[in-house]
């Protein structure tokens, strides 16, 4: 069974974008600009219940910077953990669903102001639901080590991903973003493959018959595997088996381990890649702050997207850290590139003429 395609997919989307659309940045990052206290079990999902009109303003915030996709405020949120702040699962099943309604308000309201406008340079945005990993969840920082202990294995964490998935999908969000998946044995319970559809852990997506677009995004500590330690080539080979994912990725690892790790996913899988890496500061899991470290400015964050993109990566944002400043830098980044590619590649000028052919008039004379 194939991805069923709906309208404003995920590769139409890119296709509108001229080959790469642009993910919103860091969601806890701006939410605490504004103010926001989320050192809490829930993380930024705890402004669901202190402050969705927050949560609004901030997707508000990443489209006017030119992001194409919005991913909702839902990475930590589960309903164990709603449980645990004294909420029924009702409750908890509503706070999922409004991070989807939330995103999809802004979305809409974005689009009906500027489709009025001509000549805007905006694409109608998709809404990723988000859905962190198990360590997301725990809060113990264990989605950056993969070290989920002896008691958990694949029975568990299906059974902690099915409802959840189930509410958000019901919410109607455009696309499922898993995202900072550390380790195999989480990103196994996603996969999709005729060979393991006999295996006792059968696979989330195809048992819920999801038929929205799905990506899944790994973060990592050392630049070359997974946190766990496990090769992305194991990760990739399961993933490659299912064609319920759409995408496939690095999000919040450090911003300098982007660029090998997208040309290493590139030929190790034929699906769109997806990165959104962090500013390159360090979290402290424990702690539960952000370490100064070497990081990268929007500049650098702009000079690299371009390189990302150029390696193959058709999906580009940022992760905590970035703001909606860094979102507004790739966007324009984006531009850049299809200029950078006319330049180069003056033999097959005219099919970018047919394309963007106002903005490659006045590339034309640069070229000559
Ligand atoms: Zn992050």
């Amino acid at each position: 069974m194939g991805i069923q395609k709906v309208k404003g997919s995920l590769e139409d989307l890119i296709e509108k974008a001229g080959g790469c659309a642009v993910v919103d940045g860091g969601f806890a990052t701006q939410l605490e600009k504004h103010g926001a206290t989320i050192n809490d079990s829930l993380w930024s999902s705890i402004c669901l219940i202190n402050d969705p009109d927050l949560i609004k303003r901030v997707h508000l915030e990443y489209l006017e910077a030119g992001a194409d996709i919005l991913v909702t405020s839902s990475y930590q949120a589960t309903l164990p953990g709603f449980v645990s702040k004294g909420l029924s699962i009702e409750e908890g099943e509503s706070l999922l669903k409004k991070s989807v309604k939330l995103a999809v308000e802004a979305r809409d309201k974005f689009w009906d102001d500027k489709k009025r406008i001509s000549g805007h340079s905006y694409n109608r945005a998709l809404v990723a639901a988000s859905i962190g990993s198990y360590g997301a969840y725990l809060a113990d920082g264990s989605e950056y080590s993969g070290c989920y202990g002896p008691n958990v294995d694949l029975d568990k964490l299906k059974d902690f991903h099915r409802r959840r998935l189930q509410v958000l999908v019901e919410a109607g969000p455009d696309l499922l973003a898993f995202e900072t998946i550390p380790n195999k044995l989480e990103a196994q319970q996603f996969k999709i493959s005729k060979i393991y559809k006999l295996q006792a852990c059968v696979e989330l997506l195809e048992e819920e018959n999801i038929q929205i677009p799905s990506w899944i995004c790994f973060s990592s500590v050392d630049g070359e595997n997974a946190p766990s330690g496990e090769s992305f080539k194991e990760c990739l080979d399961i993933i490659n088996c299912s064609n319920k994912v759409s995408a496939v990725g690095i999000n919040c690892a450090p911003p300098h381990f982007v660029q090998v790790l997208v040309q290493k996913f590139k030929e190790l899988t034929g699906k769109v890649i997806v990165v959104y890496p962090n500013s390159g500061e360090v979290w402290d899991g424990r702690a539960k702050r952000w370490l100064p470290s070497k990081c990268f400015d929007d500049d650098k964050f702009k000079l690299f997207a371009t390189r990302w993109r150029d390696s193959g990566a058709e999906l580009i944002g940022g992760c905590c850290r970035t703001t909606p400043s860094t979102i507004r830098a790739i966007s324009k980044a984006e531009l850049k590139i299809i200029y950078q590619s006319v330049c180069v590649c003056v033999s097959s000028v005219s099919f970018k003429v047919d394309q963007n052919q106002s903005k490659d008039e006045d590339i034309l004379h640069h070229v000559e």
